[in-house]
């Protein structure tokens, strides 16, 4: 088998090192296995360093991130609870949707794409619906590329007796995530954004309150993959008491457990910098470029760049060009900003020097390919 050699620079997956690669072709052994057992206990105790937090329940989820919000929604929420979604991009959508299937009633707060939560509506919201049981919104909005304050948004839910979920699947290894300094109670991410791990495991954190909340609902979580009371069983148990709930993606976790160690030996304050520091590059050489950002500079995620398109040039050919001739894959625009930006992502492994800089001259070449006019 074949598979091209692409630098990933989308909204993600990101590029995987040789390294993680190589581990997840390490010979499969049985998820009951001790050996695998304990290697379950290190990713566990590595995302609790990546998530600075001290939750016990803090694991992989055996899924892509979407199953991860899905998982955070439905333990905490009951038929008749209120929820509110604070939205500003596709990926807040997703959550008042999957709130709304839940049961909850949602009282949807939306911002204009490209633009963070303005913490003093939700501050309103949550002062109008005092029965509100969470607040949960996305920390790192990959669909436009705009961080939002998890740290003050965190504390107008707990203030307000809420909890709040957090989605920082674009977050997590690339920007700051403190998740016990914010107070924040269900956070969860992926594994194929700044962690630079292949798609299809998604690391989540559930605080003591947001459990106990879980252990006193009064309705069964109606999805049994999910019910974080039957998980617990398996992810848990500490000493061996580890039961059988479902086949854990054994060659995936040697990854995850792999890309981790990096992050760890790394160190977050630097993997912050770097990510801080390609994307300041990148910054330079679009603008040199005569390309903008859809952005305000103090709100721009450095992991995921929006790149207004130019007037006369088409969104699609360029794009398709980058991956034919340079093997180059950037984002398109999602929802309202589909055909209006690009989505380039500066995710662990790709916010490299030489891969802004492959992107850089590619982009120029393919540019000025296309404003050429047409020779008759
Ligand atoms: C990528 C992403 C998701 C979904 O992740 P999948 O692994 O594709 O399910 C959810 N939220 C945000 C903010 C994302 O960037």
């Amino acid at each position: 088998m074949m598979t091209p050699q692409r630098l990933l620079m989308g909204p993600g997956p990101s590029n995987v090192s040789e390294k993680v690669l190589l581990a997840t072709a390490q010979p499969t052994i049985g998820h009951l296995d001790p050996v695998f057992q304990t290697m379950m206990e290190e990713v566990k105790a590595l995302l609790r360093f990546a998530f600075q937090t001290k939750n016990a329940m803090t694991f992989p989820i055996s899924a892509p991130a979407s199953l991860a919000m899905e998982a955070a929604l439905v333990n905490l929420l009951e038929p008749g609870d209120t929820a509110i979604i604070a939205q500003k991009g596709v990926f807040g959508g997703r959550m008042a949707d999957i709130a709304a299937r839940a049961g909850a009633n949602v009282v949807l707060l939306t911002f204009d794409w490209g633009t963070p939560i303005i913490p003093d509506v939700v501050a309103g919201a949550i002062k109008a619906n005092p029965d509100a049981k969470l607040l949960g919104f996305v920390h790192a909005e990959t669909s436009t590329g705009v961080c939002s304050n998890a740290q003050t948004l965190c504390a107008l839910a707990s203030g307000g007796g809420l909890l709040s979920v957090v989605d920082t699947v674009t977050g997590l290894g690339g920007i700051p995530v403190n998740v016990d300094a914010w107070g924040a109670d269900v956070v969860y991410s992926g594994t194929q954004k700044c962690l630079s791990v292949p798609p299809g495991l998604a690391p989540i954190t559930f605080s003591d309150r947001a459990i106990e909340v879980i252990k006193n609902r009064e309705t069964k979580v109606q999805s049994w993959f999910c019910d974080l009371n039957l998980v617990l069983g398996y992810w848990s148990g500490e000493g061996g008491g580890r039961s059988y709930h479902h086949t854990a993606p054994v060659n995936a976790i040697y990854g995850l457990l792999e890309g981790l160690r990096d992050l760890k030996s790394e160190g977050l304050e630097a993997r912050w910098a770097r990510h801080q520091q390609m994307h300041q590059r990148l910054s330079d050489g679009l603008g040199a470029l005569g390309l903008e950002f859809l952005v305000e500079e103090g709100a721009r995620l450095p992991q995921l760049n929006t790149v207004l398109i130019p007037e006369g040039i088409a969104d699609a050919p360029v794009r398709s060009l980058l991956l034919q001739k340079h093997d180059i894959e950037i984002g398109a625009g999602l929802g309202t900003l589909a055909g209006k930006v690009w989505r380039i992502g500066l995710m662990g492994e790709t916010a490299r020097e030489e891969n802004v800089d492959r992107l850089l001259y590619a982009l120029g070449e393919v540019l000025q390919d296309q404003r050429q006019p047409a020779v008759a």
